[in-house]
């Protein structure tokens, strides 16, 4: 559990307030011979549109980023093969300005720029939100401002992508797990990520560094804050007593287990909710005491409002690490989708998996209930990244958050 930092009151919503970016757009990411053109998703745009205006078919884009749905959200990357740059005149994109999107979203939608780039620029669509850099002959891709509760996604391109040592060295001081940690890519023929995440109660700008052999890249991120509110829980006795439960200990202790696994990818197609339902009661990343008087914590996840029954479903596939009912987050499943990232679902009134079994994506774990520190029927989902809890809807209907 962590403390608010005092600061945390004063912040305003400095999200499209975030500076600049670091680096020039690019949009280029050699992959063998050929290059892939990278795409980041506007507000306003939709799959068809994108599609369409460079002479591809709807369904060979879906095709392409191995998307189950044509749902696309604001930042997220979409490959468009190449020779496709020439049918996407940068003049269109460029003519048609964005529309600020709605607060709601919280997603920053800077405006087009300029390509500036190294290699050979293509005519490519002129938006993203993604900078880059290179590195001893690797493309490093990273995020151009994020905020607080974000999970987000490393690119690393090109022949040594796969040798490349990358850390966070901005986490050392922070109220993280293993803070600093040297992470290795994963992935295959030149295309590799690592996940990145940003613990709730930062503000201060991400430091990444990137390793490949002596060459050393080092590069920062600015973060901003969530607006919200501090609310203040009152909740039965009965229900604040499982918060001193003699078998808390062991609760913690099975879940920091699971956080501290690192195993290999497990998924490879987009990630989907985990009920049906579109309707979230309480949002990520809120402030709050359960106690009167007590000490601020975040809420690591996202509730999800549905009747005692619902089914409750993987949201990728992976390995279950835990199936057992806890005080605090009651009926709990986490699945291990490798990668150091964990999602684990609360609250339920019936668990159907067991420690061990492999499951799939749309799989169902369990059944939505109200058990542990809850005050009525929901699920709460958290997506942890190597411990750190990160927005869970920026997961959905995309490969990586
Ligand atoms: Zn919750």
């Amino acid at each position: 559990m962590k403390r608010l930092p005092p600061l945390l009151k004063t912040v305003t919503l400095t999200l499209l307030l975030g500076g600049s970016p670091l680096f020039s757009p690019a949009v280029v990411a050699q992959s063998g011979g050929s290059a892939t053109l990278l795409y980041t998703v506007k507000a306003g745009d939709t799959l068809y549109r994108i599609a369409t205006e460079r002479g591809l078919k709807p369904e060979d884009l879906l095709r392409i980023n191995g998307l189950a749905t044509p749902t696309l959200s604001v930042g997220q990357t979409l490959k468009l093969p190449s020779g496709t740059s020439g049918s996407a005149p940068a003049a269109s994109s460029a003519a048609a300005p964005a529309p600020t999107p709605p607060a709601a979203t919280q997603k920053p939608s800077p405006a087009p720029k300029p390509v500036q780039s190294a290699s050979p620029a293509p005519d490519a669509p002129a938006s993203s939100a993604f900078g880059s850099n290179v590195i001893a002959g690797v493309t490093v891709r990273a995020p151009a401002r994020l905020k607080m509760g974000d999970g987000f996604v490393l690119r690393l391109s090109g022949e040594k992508a796969g040798e490349a040592v990358v850390s966070f060295p901005s986490e050392v001081g922070e109220d993280v797990r293993k803070p600093a940690e040297p992470l290795t890519p994963i992935g295959a023929a030149g295309e590799f990520q690592v996940l990145g995440r940003v613990v709730l109660g930062k503000t201060t700008p991400l430091v990444y560094t990137v390793k490949v052999g002596t060459d050393v890249l080092r590069g920062s991120i600015p973060v901003s804050g969530l607006d919200q509110p501090i609310q203040h829980l009152t909740l039965a006795k009965s229900l604040t007593d499982r918060l001193t439960a003699p078998s808390r200990p062991l609760e913690e202790k099975v879940v920091e287990a699971a956080y501290a696994l690192r195993t290999p990818q497990a998924w490879s197609r987009p990630f989907a909710a985990p009920l049906t339902t579109k309707s979230v009661s309480s949002s990520f990343g809120q402030p709050r005491t359960y106690l009167a008087g007590g000490p601020v914590l975040y809420h690591y996840g996202m509730d999800f409002p549905a009747p005692v029954g619902t089914s409750v479903r993987a949201v990728n596939d992976g390995r279950v690490v835990i199936a057992a009912t806890y005080p605090v987050r009651g009926g709990l499943v986490a699945i291990d989708h490798g990668a150091g990232l964990v999602s684990l679902y609360f609250h339920q009134s019936k668990l159907l998996v067991k420690v061990g079994q492999r499951v799939t994506r749309g799989q169902i774990v369990g059944q939505v209930g109200t058990t542990g520190l809850s005050a009525g029927p929901h699920l709460h989902l958290e997506m942890r990244v190597r411990g750190e809890a990160t927005l869970p809807t920026e997961y959905f209907n995309r490969l990586w958050p």
